[in-house]
């Protein structure tokens, strides 16, 4: 699927209670489905332990799906949606973009970073892309690189 189709796919599955503008908000009560190809909703939810209210931009969802296609093989979210207070609470950066539901940590279970960085260079041109020693940040704000 392109990415309106994966857009498209998205807003039609998950229902229109779901939507709020470019966003999709749902909690580990809304029914898990395939929202995408390769990924279950639940995957995607939160890592907070204490509230499970999570709010992700659809373009950063439609990024994730692009880039599982161009690695053929299983990835993992690490982190997605940061309230923030859990932001916080992690000592993650003020004004994250996981605040803002814009941002992904992703890591290949595979285990081959080094490809899957390489990969996510060649793929992802705009954005935000942090290199981390075991997983890359991908985000929807503005286009910057950075190594962790
Ligand atoms: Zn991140």
């Amino acid at each position: 699927m392109n990415s309106s189709d994966l857009t498209l796919h998205i807003i039609n599955n998950i229902g229109l209670d779901s939507i709020e503008g470019e966003y999709v908000v749902f909690t580990k009560g809304t029914k898990n489905f395939a929202i995408l190809p390769n990924f279950m909703l639940h995957e995607l939810l939160t890592k907070n332990s204490k509230d499970s209210y999570t709010r992700l931009h659809i373009p950063v969802l439609v990024e994730l799906q692009l880039i599982r296609d161009a690695w053929g093989s299983g990835i993992r979210v690490t982190s997605s949606y940061r309230s923030p207070d859990y932001n916080k609470s992690i000592n993650g950066a003020t004004a994250s973009e996981h605040a803002k539901g814009r941002a992904l940590d992703i890591q290949p279970i595979n285990g081959k970073i080094g490809n899957f960085k390489s990969m996510v260079k060649s793929v992802k041109k705009s954005g935000g892309r942090g290199y981390y020693k075991s997983f890359v940040h991908i985000d929807t704000g503005r286009t910057r690189t950075w190594q962790g």
